[in-house]
């Protein structure tokens, strides 16, 4: 009789624990979106008092430029690759953002930038870092997974790769900013390393066929030393995608960002634990990453057209765009 009883107990467990899978994946599995994209330009210290309304205006603007462009490619039927690369390169040819253009200064008052891009389908990746003459470093991070047998290349080598190709090399001085070069001033006269100039890029696509992707372009931080690289070029740190689980693109305090493999330990707690994005979001940035001090954010699309947009910080200039729906901008937290 005791045994029979067990017996049924553990029976029932077990359909009780089935049941909340079921329902679980049934939350995950509902298609929000055909096709879709999310972009972020950076998390720090953005709140409004810091903003006039031109230029809140200013970067909503660009945001939504930005926003339009991918979107138009993923309206298309183009590809969620070509469509992330082609909204970074709005924001890295914008001197707002910290990449590109208007990337930040270095200790030895070098631009040097960092890049990255992943295809959800192939688990495909490219990135170069500490490039100083790509105009656009997410094209030359496209290359080297595209046209190359490697995932990342380095300073003067990558760029010696990438003459090989039809991409755009500019002067140094092409990246300097009025902004940039003050923000270095600062942080010199304080012996800081830290990103006063908040901006890094991202993008994030889903696209018709159901393929993710992910990209993410920066100068780093200000101030940075002996050659320091950062997340963003780092593949499961600043960017990851996985047609399985979702597209991320990360900012803010690298360091905390590649100790703690963020972008693909989101995608790993969708994999392994059956966790929703945002739950799988706000565990890593909201929990883990803010417990140990690591201040950031991330954007984030999933297969069926969910949206993350978590930050740890009190704002992150960021936005997405559904199919069917207009875009949405924020530049502050809410
Ligand atoms: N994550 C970038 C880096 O550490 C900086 C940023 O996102 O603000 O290089």
């Amino acid at each position: 009789m005791k045994k029979i009883l067990i017996a049924v107990l553990v029976l029932t467990c077990l359909s009780l624990v089935s049941c909340t899978r079921e329902v679980k994946s049934q939350v995950s599995e509902t298609k929000v979106a055909d096709f879709g994209l999310v972009i972020h330009g950076g998390a720090g210290n953005i709140v409004k008092e810091r903003f006039s309304p031109e230029k809140k205006t200013e970067y909503e603007q660009k945001l939504e430029e930005a926003l339009n462009t991918g979107y138009e490619i993923l309206k298309n039927g183009g590809a969620s690759l070509d469509a992330v690369q082609a909204t970074i390169n709005v924001l890295e040819d914008s001197p707002l953002f910290n990449a590109g253009k208007g990337a930040v200064f270095s200790a030895e008052e070098r631009n040097e930038l960092d890049a990255s891009i992943m295809d959800g389908k192939t688990l495909n990746a490219g990135a170069v870092a500490g490039v100083m003459h790509t105009r656009n470093p997410v094209n030359l991070a496209r290359l080297v997974m595209d046209s190359s047998k490697h995932v990342m290349m380095v300073g003067a080598g990558a760029e010696e790769f990438g003459k090989q190709f039809d991409i755009e090399f500019v002067d140094t001085e092409y990246f300097k900013t009025e902004k940039s070069w003050k923000a270095l001033q600062r942080a010199k006269a304080k012996e800081k390393s830290l990103n006063e100039k908040m901006g890094t890029v991202g993008c994030v696509a889903l696209d018709k066929n159901g393929n993710l992707a992910a990209g993410t372009s920066t100068g780093g931080m200000t101030n940075k030393k002996f050659k320091r690289v950062g997340d963003s070029p780092i593949i499961g740190a600043g960017t990851y995608a996985n047609n399985n689980t979702c597209a991320v693109s990360a900012t803010g305090h690298g360091e905390f960002f590649i100790r703690n493999c963020v972008t693909h330990d989101i995608s790993a707690l969708m994999e392994y634990k059956n966790l929703s994005l945002k739950d799988a979001a706000d565990k890593v940035i909201m929990k883990k990453l803010k417990n140990q001090g690591g201040n950031g954010g991330i954007v984030a699309i999933d297969k069926n057209g969910n949206v993350a947009m978590t930050f740890n910080t009190p704002g992150m200039f960021r936005g997405f765009r559904l199919s069917g729906k207009k875009a949405v901008v924020k530049l502050f937290a809410e």
